[in-house]
């Protein structure tokens, strides 16, 4: 690996990764990833993926590490945020550029409160496939297969739009590709004013994460770079969520062999000595900046779980950044059948989070936020005043968004 401070040398052509690459992640039990291996468009999805040019450049993965390293110090914090389940519709630049503005109000607000210089992370470019627990779900008065994001079937509620279609990939990648384009263009407009050279320098963004769900697809996406090795060309930071993290499990080995940066998401149920595994294996040299573990405990659960996980990871040696995303423990379903979030018990969770951290002399790394870049009316706090007001605006593919007003508020009551 090269040093921060060198130069760049001319930009290389990554090699694709060989389709016998491929096929080694592609072999075995891949949870969540969807049953369309015998589906005609299959091959040629998967070739045509594994033949496209990657979507980030291997320099800008150790700028990022760089980023989050300063976050891993306390130096910086971090703000990751972005739809639950991205829309291919959203590639447009006005759908763009209102989620990156809502990424700057956050961070202008985190920077305010915490005095420290913020990167931007946005779930986005690539935040196209879901985990669902159950196979099939109510719409209406049908069930229907279960909606898993644009990236595998269609949000409309009928039983053909609802199959897995391997072409989906080719077009998860055109909008990734069309939508990263856009958060570069961000990015060097950012990096100008703070006269950030692209020399290898950390840059506090924005960049991209999503999901690494749907092992074809990453997989498909894997490429060489000659300098650092084997990297993941879908995203900047790649994350495993909760019904995946085993660490058997594909998505695990997979982000382990990569250079990005990578996160993890830690529920309420995880052991300590299985977080120490899984730190292990991801970064097993104990990198900053090379590990960002994101608690998901749910209010009621975050003072008793939370402490000897951070405890445990503190105590094996690893620099990992911690955020909280106190969306994900605290879903609710309203009396109108709507899912939703209450903004006052995200309030509760991320100060647990703070003040657990503070008790083990561990930085904050920031938050981890599911949000639109509109005023939608899907959690409950600050505009929306009760749950009648969520029919007003609740476009959501899955799970409730805060709008930008209601992140802004989150922010300003926690730091
Ligand atoms: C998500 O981030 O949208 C998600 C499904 O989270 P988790 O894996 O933490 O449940
Ligand atoms: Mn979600």
């Amino acid at each position: 690996m090269t040093t921060m401070n060198e130069q760049p040398a001319a930009p290389v052509a990554s090699t694709s990764s060989s389709h016998a690459e491929t096929r080694r992640w592609t072999t075995g039990p891949a949870a969540q990833n969807p049953q369309w291996r015998n589906h005609p468009a299959y091959a040629s999805a998967m070739d045509a993926l594994t033949a496209a040019p990657g979507l980030v450049r291997p320099d800008d993965l150790l700028r990022v590490r760089a980023a989050l390293a300063r976050v891993a110090s306390g130096e910086a914090v971090m703000i990751q945020a972005g739809d639950c389940a991205e829309s291919f519709y959203a590639c447009t630049p006005e759908a763009v550029d209102a989620r990156m503005e809502m990424l700057d109000r956050f961070a202008g607000a985190l920077g305010e409160r915490t005095g420290r210089p913020v990167l931007r992370v946005g779930r986005i470019g690539g935040q196209y496939a879901k985990p669902r627990s159950k196979p099939v779900e109510r719409v209406g008065d049908r069930m229907l297969p279960s909606f898993r994001g644009h990236l595998i079937n269609s949000e409309l509620p009928s039983r053909a739009a609802r199959q897995a279609d391997p072409r989906r990939m080719l077009w998860a990648y055109r909008a990734a590709s069309r939508t990263l384009g856009q958060v570069d263009g961000h990015r060097s407009a950012r990096e100008a004013v703070a006269r950030t050279a692209d020399h290898g320098e950390p840059s506090l963004g924005p960049w991209s994460s999503h999901e690494a769900l749907v092992v074809d697809y990453e997989a498909a996406l894997l490429r060489e770079d000659p300098r650092h090795g084997t990297y993941l060309a879908s995203t900047h930071l790649p994350w495993i969520g909760e019904r995946t993290r085993n660490p058997d499990s594909v998505h695990v080995r997979m982000l382990a062999s990569v250079v990005n940066p990578v996160g993890c998401k830690i529920g309420p149920t995880s052991r300590p000595e299985e977080i120490q595994r899984l730190c292990e294996l991801l970064d097993p040299h104990r990198t900053p900046g090379r590990l960002v573990l994101i608690a998901r405990m749910g209010r009621d659960r975050a003072a008793d779980s939370l402490p000897r996980l951070v405890a445990a990871v503190k105590e094996s040696g690893h620099p990992a950044v911690w955020v909280c995303d106190p969306m994900h423990g605290n879903t609710v379903t309203a009396a109108n059948g709507l899912k939703t979030r209450y903004l006052d018990t995200l309030v509760e969770e991320v100060r647990i989070f703070l003040r657990v951290l503070d008790d083990q002399g561990v930085p904050p790394g920031g938050l981890h936020l599911e949000a639109a870049g509109e005023q939608v009316t899907e959690c409950i706090g600050g505009p929306v005043v009760g749950e009648d007001d969520l029919r007003r605006r609740y476009t959501t593919l899955c799970d409730p968004r805060l709008s930008p007003k209601q992140g802004q508020l989150l922010i300003e009551s926690c730091f």
